[in-house]
């Protein structure tokens, strides 16, 4: 497939810029998907792609699911995302990262890079030396530092706003949750439900993580696989994506699927086979919005309280797409892509036109 055909078969991309230098060893890739609400923010990502059309059809998927997060989360940003093509643990280094910062620097602000799978603050500090267009640095440069308590705490609120929807109520007292994955969202988040008065069975892969969960969150701790067939009122993935699936959906004993993990459902159709089964799914990139929030309010000067009260509008954001999806009778992953292209259709309209300032 040609570049401008698959950049109209994955979304409509706006540009995408290719990036080389032999002395560094880089070959990068910078998608940018849509700008109508602002500069298009995405992570960079080094992955050892195999070839490139496989790198190209990431860059451009991952930077389209960037324009959606952004505008149902009410930020002004558009979509954007590049990758590195190249191995992570042998082609990293100074150069590699400082000329990469230089091709984002010559964008002038149409892409803002951060952290994403593979690319640390580290790296993020070599980047902010070519260009100021970075997000993420380390707290010491006025970085944010970690996201992942705004992000548990907007997929909280995102929880919340499912389970009145479902339950016609957010107390939490009489509800179990089911937490998969324990780590940075995953134990924040246990700790939000437990203050709520929430009761808790979780997994993780690591022994010690779950051990805490009991000891600090009195958790039920199971097996990994179990997890999906525990007795709940809400599914909570915090690990991996494509959790829900074929295999897992009929094992599922819950009314509620809310968590942290990007990509939950395995194919779109899932959506739909949920929403079937009666299962209310609280879409991944609007409950998980927190970090891109945190990285947002960094933008404009960092400060914690400023991106825990926006990432509390998640919940507003969450029930409007469950009202939605109600009132079309169409299920919520669909109704979170509706949401979001509505407000990009109404910012864009509302941003035409000139008013000065030649
Ligand atoms: P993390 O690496 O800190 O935690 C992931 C946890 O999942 C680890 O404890 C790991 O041991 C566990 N795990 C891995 N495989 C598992 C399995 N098969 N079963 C059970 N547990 C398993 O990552 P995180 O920062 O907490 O992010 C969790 C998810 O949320 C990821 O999908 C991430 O992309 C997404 N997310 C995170 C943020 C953020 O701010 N950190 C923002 C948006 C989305």
């Amino acid at each position: 497939m040609g570049v401008f055909e698959a950049m109209k078969a994955e979304g409509g991309h706006e540009q995408v810029i290719f990036c080389e230098d032999s002395v560094a060893g880089l070959k990068a890739i910078i998608a940018i998907h849509d700008t109508t609400l602002g500069p298009a923010l995405g992570g960079c990502r080094m992955w050892p792609y195999e070839t490139e059309e496989e790198a190209l059809i990431d860059v451009l998927r991952l930077s389209r699911g960037m324009t959606y997060k952004a505008a149902a989360a009410g930020l002004n940003l558009g979509g954007g995302k590049a990758v590195i093509i190249g191995d992570p643990k042998t082609q990293k280094s100074e150069a590699l990262f400082r000329v990469f910062g230089r091709f984002v620097e010559s964008l002038n602000g149409r892409y803002i890079t951060a952290e994403d799978v593979n690319t640390s603050v580290h790296d993020m500090e070599y980047i902010f030396m070519e260009t100021k267009y970075v997000t993420g640095v380390a707290p010491a440069h006025g970085g944010s530092g970690d996201p992942s308590p705004v992000t548990a705490y907007g997929v909280f609120q995102g929880m919340r706003a499912a389970a009145t929807a479902q339950f016609g109520n957010d107390d939490f007292s009489g509800k179990r949750v089911a937490v998969q994955g324990l780590g940075n969202v995953g134990s924040n988040l246990c700790r939000h439900l437990k203050e709520a008065g929430a009761s808790l069975v979780v997994t993780d892969i690591d022994p010690e993580r779950c051990a805490r969960a009991r000891d600090e969150f009195g958790a039920e701790v199971v097996d990994t696989d179990e997890i999906y067939d525990a007795d709940c009122d809400i599914f909570s993935p915090n690990a991996l994506g494509a959790v829900i699936n074929d295999e897992t959906i009929p094992r599922l004993r819950c009314k509620v699927v809310c968590g942290g993990a990007n990509n939950q459902l395995a194919e779109d159709r899932h959506g739909q086979v949920l929403h079937e089964r009666g299962v209310l799914y609280a879409p991944d990139f609007v409950v998980n919005a927190g970090g891109l929030i945190n990285v947002y309010v960094e933008m404009e000067g960092y400060v914690r309280e400023r991106a825990l009260r926006m990432a509390a509008g998640i919940y507003a954001n969450t029930m409007n797409v469950i009202e939605i999806s109600r009132e079309r009778g169409i299920n919520t992953a669909e109704a979170a892509d509706r949401f979001a292209e509505r407000r990009i259709e109404t910012i864009g309209a509302v941003k035409k036109g000139f008013f000065g300032g030649i």
